[in-house]
């Protein structure tokens, strides 16, 4: 995994942290090995989920989402440093034109270090490129997700743009036809 690319990397941290029972009205979206196996597919993780997964990545979720909810720096990276504990080893990628620095798993990883390594990689690289301020809760009024804004202009308002941002236009919508009616 290339260390300069905390934009996928924080996009999956924050895919994370909105799989949890706590944005969908109690309903988690990563409640056992079979829907974990597919968020892995998704991302194209390297590794394959095994039985002991799915409550160990809740632990990361919970821990990722705590870091996203208090985002002093100290503490951002303090707590990132201690997710990337599954590295491996870091080497030079020549493969491209350009060549980066990736940072490998150590062998035997789960699918929880490489989440683990994941996030903390990405929560750095927004830290250290960005700043602490693109970690943010949702804007829409309703949901309870949070996010880490990776954008250029750092203007993200929502956890789920398509969904939550339609949410809230919608809403709007229906206010001020309702006002119109007046
Ligand atoms: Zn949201």
């Amino acid at each position: 995994m290339a260390l300069d690319d905390y934009v996928w990397a924080a996009g999956i941290a924050t895919d994370l942290v909105n799989t949890a029972p706590e944005v969908w009205h109690g309903e988690d979206k990563l409640p056992d090995l079979a829907s974990l196996a597919a968020f892995a597919d998704l991302h194209s993780l390297p590794v394959r989920a095994r039985p002991g997964d799915p409550r160990a990545v809740h632990r990361l979720r919970a821990t990722v989402r705590d870091l996203i909810d208090h985002p002093e720096q100290a503490r951002l990276i303090a707590g990132a440093s201690a997710l990337t504990s599954p590295t491996g080893g870091i080497t030079l990628d020549t493969s491209s034109d350009r060549r980066r620095w990736t940072v490998s798993l150590r062998p035997g990883a789960t699918v929880t270090d490489t989440l683990s390594l994941i996030c903390g990689i990405g929560i750095l690289g927004v830290v250290q490129t960005l700043g602490a301020e693109r970690f943010r809760a949702c804007g829409a009024p309703t949901c309870r997700g949070a996010f880490i804004d990776t954008t250029r202009p750092g203007r993200r308002r929502y956890c789920m743009p398509g969904l939550c941002g339609n949410r809230v236009n919608v809403a709007n919508h229906r206010a001020r036809q309702a006002a119109a009616h007046e």
